[in-house]
């Protein structure tokens, strides 16, 4: 009964995977640019096993993060005579969903409550934590609310408020007011949206945000006041 194991830097480089990139939207074309492959074989269950570590660059953005992969030689599945399904997992840092672009550097111009609130809001979307996501949602509109001193007892007068201030369009309160019931249901019955929904509704509040927060200012520095 032998076990070994070994370690080679570098074998990778130059390889290419596509993946979605936190840069640009959809899936895009990386480069590998660092590696580290450990590898081994477990006699006592007569497998073989593959850890990746590696820096990856978008070729498209160049911005460069980094990609793990762990399987092992019981990890194919066969789905076909000759066509076989790779059942190991993959981890991405900073995680990302496909086709999901977030404000980016837009988000230094939000207050800094609000700044800090949307980014763990985003945190909690890509990294697979739908309740938190919902009630990170939610609590972004509340935000929004107390910064823009809307007046009212309950979310859903103060999300009207703002309508009559003319902060938000009738058709931004409309939807504001579904991501508020959906941060309800989030908060008191703990359930899960589906990522779907959850995308579609943070599309929207990053919408709202770039008109009363992040437009504004990029206006003034453009145009001046
Ligand atoms: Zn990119």
């Amino acid at each position: 009964m032998t076990s070994t194991s070994k370690e080679e830097l570098n074998k990778s480089v130059g390889h290419e995977i596509r993946i979605p990139c936190i840069k640009c939207s959809g899936r895009t074309t990386h480069e590998v640019v660092v590696s580290v492959d450990q590898s081994g074989t477990e006699s006592r269950y007569d497998l073989d096993w593959y850890h990746v570590y590696q820096i990856i660059r978008c070729k498209g953005c160049k911005i460069l993060s980094y990609r793990e992969t762990a399987h092992t030689s019981e990890d194919y599945i066969q789905i076909s005579e000759d066509e076989y399904e790779w059942q190991g997992s993959e981890k991405l840092f900073p995680s990302r969903i496909e086709g999901r672009k977030d404000l980016g550097d837009d988000a230094i111009y939000l207050p800094t409550d609000l700044r800090r609130i949307y980014k763990e809001t985003v945190d909690a979307l890509t990294n697979d934590s739908p309740v938190l996501a919902g009630i990170g949602l939610r609590a972004i509109v509340e935000t929004v609310c107390k910064e823009k001193s809307a007046s009212g007892n309950d979310l859903y007068k103060k999300i009207n408020d703002l309508a009559s201030k003319h902060v938000l369009t009738p058709s931004g309160a409309n939807i504001l007011h579904k991501v508020r019931s959906l941060g309800n249901k989030a908060a008191h019955e703990v359930k899960p949206h589906t990522p779907t929904q959850l995308s579609l509704a943070m599309n929207v509040v990053e919408h709202m945000l770039r008109d009363v927060y992040i437009f504004p200012k990029l206006v003034e520095e453009e145009f001046g006041e």
